[in-house]
């Protein structure tokens, strides 16, 4: 019986489309100025594929005194870039109704939790979540364990009572997989095509698939 239904942030309920624009305009905003050459630094530290620092850290290193602040009024240029789940709503409240409580486990990165809390407030559906949990406060990321098991600890929900709902297949999949939840790869944004081990219980192409996937549980 599932009492719980947690989901991935980027690209399951929400998609953020970045490209290099918003990069630019990004730092305008923050930094009060063009500066094509801190614009140049910020893309090799941040997007060079290295390991993944903190974000204040980075822009220290960057020379921005106030990395708050510089976060914020880059995010407040990003936040327009997002597309929420047209029926993310419809769905979150159609599993309340079945009694089902509802979260958000998610890998906040670059972007702090505090954002990502008013984004969620922002596009509706903060009063809809139950728990919220973010990489960036949890000390851990997915897919290790300890991050889902706040949530369902948060939510009073054993592992194997609770359903997963994520693009990434070894992320989402395959951590919430290891500890007993039922998975839903979300293919509603994004297919994620790496050539993980692991095979999600359900695939949902629209957010209705995940209310099906909740009724074939049951059964
Ligand atoms: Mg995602």
């Amino acid at each position: 019986m599932i009492e719980a239904v947690l989901f991935d942030w980027n690209n399951t309920l929400v998609q953020f489309t970045w490209d290099e624009e918003l990069l630019v305009e990004g730092h305008r905003a923050a930094l009060g100025r063009d500066d094509p050459a801190f614009t140049e630094r910020y893309r090799e530290l941040m997007l060079g594929g290295g390991p993944q620092r903190p974000y204040a850290e980075v822009l220290r290193e960057l020379g921005v005194d106030d990395p708050d602040a510089f976060i914020d009024a880059e995010h407040e240029v990003w936040r327009p870039a997002h597309q929420v789940l047209g029926s993310a709503q419809a769905l979150l409240e159609s599993l309340r109704g079945r009694g089902v409580k509802t979260g958000v486990v998610a890998n906040s990165w670059p972007e702090p939790a505090r954002l990502l809390r008013a984004d969620a407030e922002a596009f509706g559906l903060a009063g809809l979540l139950d728990v919220m949990v973010f990489s960036d406060e949890a000390g851990a990321v997915k897919p290790e364990p300890a991050i889902f098991l706040q949530a369902l600890e948060q939510l009073g929900v054993e592992p194997a009572n609770a359903m997963f709902v994520g693009d990434r297949l070894e992320t989402d999949v395959q951590g919430a997989a290891n500890l007993g939840m039922t998975t839903v790869q979300a293919l509603w944004f994004a297919a994620d095509d790496t050539s993980a081990r692991v095979e999600p219980d359900f695939m949902a192409f629209t957010p209705m698939d995940v209310l099906n996937a909740l009724r074939r549980v049951a059964l």
